[in-house]
């Protein structure tokens, strides 16, 4: 018989809950939305595959369900008759019936798995947003459109949400693309471990990293945090492969289109070497999602659309940026 000593048992050492903690997270991920056959967010024809989960709040968001990083239920209101089988169904009391309606208390729901309310809905006035996809599953789903890749020269984008907010799901996912030969593209909002950034980076083709608002104020202001580690990432990755980066400008009237922004984006490109720039033209289309998800009312832009994208793009061609709308 083998006598150990007292070493400890091999599945309580930290590192090794680390490192099977990662392994676990490579092996599965929570995804909100999956497009084929698109043309932007990358060249060619691609596939998109929209992460759950972001680390950001911006008030112009226009995709808020894919904010928390769990499942989730949606409420869409136009659809609801009052019924209240919803009521009846949740086992964990989690909507109260106010004014003859359902009332949803969401503080109950995120550690609800059962989503009775969904199934007992006829009106699929509840729906579920998040589902947990298997890197086997979600390869297979990417690789089926390998021919279109191919001869359009696109290939798959994964996008958010954040997708470094499960960096070991996107390393591994970027492993298996890239054995596979499928170009890969990564929409960032750069608020990621830098360590994991570098990781990826390799396994990149194309990063298309979001550059929002260059002051920290603002940024803070506008969502949620400021971007001293946003900028950090940028000037890293920039360091490794300039060539690699778009920078992606939501375009916001009000909000991202000052003059000051534009400068301060075009002084950081130059430094940068980054020569390609991308806008992304707000539109008010996610405003309904708010109410859906349960979050307040988005910021209104304080100025008219659409924004004037010409401008803009005159003032960035001028100083030798590359203009595209994404
Ligand atoms: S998600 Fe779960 S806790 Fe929330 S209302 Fe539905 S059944 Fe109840
Ligand atoms: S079950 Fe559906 S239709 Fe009935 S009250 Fe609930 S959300 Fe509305």
């Amino acid at each position: 018989m083998k006598t150990g000593g007292k070493r400890a048992p091999r599945s309580s050492s930290p590192s090794f809950a680390r490192r099977t903690g990662a392994a676990a997270k490579a092996k599965k991920g929570m995804v909100f939305d999956i497009q084929h056959y698109a043309v932007h967010d990358g060249p060619g024809i691609r596939t998109l595959v929209f992460f759950k989960g972001c680390p950001l709040a911006c008030v112009w968001c226009a995709n808020p369900e894919s904010r928390r990083p769990e499942r989730e239920v949606r409420q869409i209101l136009a659809r609801c008759r009052a019924c209240l089988r919803c009521a009846e169904a949740c086992s964990s009391n989690a909507i109260a019936v106010v004014d003859g309606r359902p009332r949803l208390d969401r503080t109950f729901c995120a550690a609800c798995a059962r989503f009775e309310c969904v199934a007992a809905c006829p009106e699929h006035a509840l729906i579920v947003t998040g589902t947990e996809w298997p890197l086997d599953d979600l390869i297979a789903r990417i690789a089926k459109d390998i021919d279109f890749y191919r001869n359009s020269g696109g290939g798959v984008t994964f996008s958010g949400g954040e997708p470094f907010a499960q960096a070991d799901f996107l390393r591994a996912a970027l492993v298996e693309c890239k054995r596979l030969g499928i170009q890969t593209a990564v929409e960032t909002c750069g608020q990621a471990a830098p360590a994991d950034i570098l990781a990826a980076e390799p396994l990149v083709d194309l990063f298309l990293f979001d550059m929002k608002i260059v002051d920290p104020v603002r940024h803070c202001e506008l969502t949620g945090i400021d971007n001293a580690r946003i900028l950090g990432n940028l000037r890293l990755l920039a360091g490794r492969a300039p060539g690699k980066i778009v920078l992606r400008l939501p375009v916001v009237p009000g909000l991202t289109d000052g003059e000051k922004n534009l400068e301060a984006i075009a002084a950081l490109a130059a430094e940068l070497r980054i020569t390609r720039l991308e806008f992304c033209p707000y539109h008010p289309l996610g405003r309904a999602k708010y109410g859906e998800a349960g979050l307040p009312d988005p910021v209104e832009p304080p100025q008219p659309l659409p924004a004037d994208i010409a401008r803009i793009a005159a003032f960035f061609e001028a100083r030798g940026i590359g203009c595209s709308s994404a």
